[in-house]
Formats: structure tokens, sequence, C-alpha cells
């Protein structure tokens, strides 16, 4: 079992830790502060012990770093890892602009969010939506980036799996939530948006900037397909 620091402080980006299993170019640890690839994000990148990390994975609770070639190391050693902190933190600022994406549309159109995928540079939000025309697409992400500039903090908690699920709109994703966790971690976006979630966030929309638009899809008769981006705000 890694402890994540990626959720008791999401802004850790260096850290020690011990190897606790290597296989290969695997490599698990009794502590991370590198978020793994799952719930539409991307993994983080960087370095442990002056090695690349290419990937970060996960199965159940354990964590595996990917390295670029076999693990070197063996178990009960220190290392020291660090994150590629500018792309992590975009990650952040997209997967919050994306939750915010997501209840502004809901609220005005009723819309599901079918799938979403967080990267550093673009991101997509996907829609079930048979209408999604520019005004309405613009309407939106004013909508957003009115919650954006609001200054709204984003906290995190945790909430017994049964009071979770019995929470209505909490639990988007149910089947990514393993059923055997007591207890789900819930991020809270000031009064916009609160699901159980497992992704790293800013601590306050203000950090995000500003949303913007790349580019909208059709993906089949009611699938709508949103890419976005952030920017630094007054751009
Ligand atoms: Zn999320």
């Amino acid at each position: 079992m890694t402890e994540k620091l990626f959720w008791s402080d999401m802004y850790c980006r260096v850290f020690d830790a011990k190897v606790i299993a290597v296989e290969e170019t695997r490599v698990q640890l009794d502590r991370t502060a590198f978020n793994p690839r799952g719930g539409g994000l991307v993994s983080d990148t960087g370095t442990l012990g002056g090695l690349r990390v290419a990937e970060v994975t996960k199965d159940g609770e354990s964590i595996f770093h990917v390295m670029q070639e076999p693990v070197p190391w063996s178990v009960g050693e220190v290392l020291h890892g660090e994150l590629d902190w500018d792309r992590r933190y975009r990650i952040m600022r997209m997967h919050t602009s994306a939750h915010i994406l997501s209840a502004v549309v809901h609220r005005e159109s009723g819309a599901l969010i079918t799938g979403n995928q967080i990267s550093p540079d673009e991101s997509r939000v996907d829609f079930n939506l048979a209408d999604f025309d520019k005004e309405k697409i613009a309407s939106y992400v004013d909508g957003a980036n009115r919650a954006v500039s609001r200054g709204l903090d984003v906290k995190t908690y945790f909430m017994k799996r049964e009071e979770a699920l019995a929470t209505p709109g909490f639990v988007k994703l149910a089947n990514a939530m393993p059923p055997t966790l007591a207890e789900l971690r819930i991020v809270q976006i000031g009064d916009v948006d609160t699901q159980a979630d497992g992704g790293v966030h800013v601590a306050n929309t203000r950090e995000i900037g500003k949303v913007a638009v790349v580019k909208t899809e059709n993906k089949g008769k009611d699938n709508r397909r949103l890419y976005f981006t952030v920017q630094d705000a007054g751009v």
C-alpha cells in the first residue's frame, strides 16, 4: 500500500520515499507524489533517483512507477522523486476546469458527461447532448469562467461509501470506484460541483486563469465533444 502524497498535499512536487517492490521497469514506493493515470487524467511524469519516470499506473491500490529502463534499485532503498511540475500544475488547472465546465453544461442543459480526457495542453469533455451550437457553447464557457473568477476554494474530504452513493450527483462514475473502498474521496468546488473523485485539483479556482474552447466535434447522434484549454488570466 502506497501513501498518496498527491492526496494529502496536491502541491507536493519533491519527496523522498522507500522502495517496497521492484519488477523489471516498474517500482512501487511506500509513498508517492506521482498521480497515476486514471479517471480521465494522464499520469504525472518526472524523475525518481535521477532517472525518468515514463508513466505512473495503478492496479487496485498498488501504484507503479514505470521507468524508461530496468530499475537499478532494490527494496529498502530511499529515492528522491521530483515531478515535472509545470506539466502537473496544468493538469490540475485543466481538471478543475473540466469539473466546472461539466457542472455548468449539466445545469444549463441537463446533459450527462459520458467521458473526459485531461492532458496538460488540451483536454476534452464528452456530453450526451443533441443540441450544441456555437452560441450555447460560448454561454457555457462564459458560465464556467464566471465561476472560475469567483475564486472558489476547492476542498477534499472523505465520506463513507454508502453515504456518498446515497447523495445525488456525488458518484458520477460509480463503476470507476473500487467496491472494496469503505470511504470515498470527495472533491468540492465551492457551490458549483461536488463529487467523488481521485484526481488532482487546484486549491482555488482563481489559479485556473481562464477556460477557452479549442474546438467542438460531433461524436455520434447525441454525443458532443468539447476540447478546451486553460490560459493565464488576462490573456
Ligand atoms: Zn475529476
